[in-house]
């Protein structure tokens, strides 16, 4: 059994998607979770009352990853309202799909400063933060590998998020925390289907052994293990989530 029970979570970008699932997934086995949204306050409650009416525990804190003093706010009401912090589930992330010879500088610098910097500004908030013996889970991708037209962007911000992870993990070793990042494959949510055509998402399920593409739920249990004291000498890996998708 995965032990996160009495765990206290942040994660990023929880109002909607794969981190709303992971919030739901960790709160039912009994961690207490903060439910981490930029503009989407409305859903961050949603996801705190499903949360709250299934018995658990979460609260919801608006702050944007991007921005270092608004990670110092988040870390301060977590600890504020749980008293610590074990575990980090950098989930936040922004995806635009355009051939490199069409990405404006605005693109390619929104994409680093949430997906990169993001990731940079709560790992360094949680050096020093972070209970001992904490978690972080980071977010990849699986295109990094298919070599897909209009990913290289998105996919070099998270081939960096890979990097930061596994330096990181020596890095903050010594107090007994891990990190690692997973790769989920295509998966159903919004960041995912906007603006794709169903012949498209048919074409990606395609890549996948079980010709369909990922759900949250597919994602959402493993983040939870790999938040689980059991999952402690998993550090420094990246783990696909992308059902064969090659
Ligand atoms: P969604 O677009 O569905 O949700 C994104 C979440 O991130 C929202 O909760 C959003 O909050 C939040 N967010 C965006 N910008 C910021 C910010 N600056 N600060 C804090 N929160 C922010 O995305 P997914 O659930 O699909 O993606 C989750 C992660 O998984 C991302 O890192 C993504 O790159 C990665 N991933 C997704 C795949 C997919 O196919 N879906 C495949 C591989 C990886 P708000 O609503 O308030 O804006």
């Amino acid at each position: 059994m995965s032990t996160v029970k009495n765990k206290i979570v942040i994660v990023t970008g929880a109002s909607r998607g794969i981190g709303a699932a992971i919030a739901q997934s960790l709160a039912q086995a009994g961690a207490k979770v903060i439910v981490n949204y930029a503009g989407s306050r409305a859903s961050a409650e949603e996801v705190v009352n499903n949360i709250v009416a299934a018995g658990g525990q979460a609260k919801a804190v608006q702050a944007d990853v991007s921005k270092p003093a608004d990670v110092d706010r988040l870390f301060d009401e977590a600890i504020a309202a749980y008293g610590r912090v074990d575990v980090l589930v950098n989930n936040a992330g922004i995806m635009i799909v355009k051939p490199l010879s069409e990405t404006t500088d605005e693109d390619f610098t929104r994409q680093f400063d949430i997906n990169v910097r993001g990731t940079f500004n709560t790992m360094r908030a949680a050096a020093t933060r972070l209970a001992d013996n904490g978690t972080i889970i980071n977010f990849s991708t699986s295109v990094n590998r298919p070599m897909l037209p209009g990913y290289a962007t998105y996919a070099a911000t998270k081939s960096a998020v890979e990097q930061l992870t596994r330096v990181f993990a020596k890095e903050v070793g010594k107090r007994n925390i891990n990190v690692n990042s997973v790769s989920p494959g295509p998966t159903n949510t919004e960041l995912f289907t906007n603006g794709k055509s169903d012949k498209v998402i048919g074409r990606l399920a395609a890549l996948s052994a079980f010709n369909r593409i990922g759900e949250p739920s597919d994602i959402a249990p493993v983040v939870t293990f790999l938040a689980s004291d059991e999952a402690k000498w998993i550090s420094a890996q990246n783990i696909g989530l992308n059902g064969a998708m090659a």
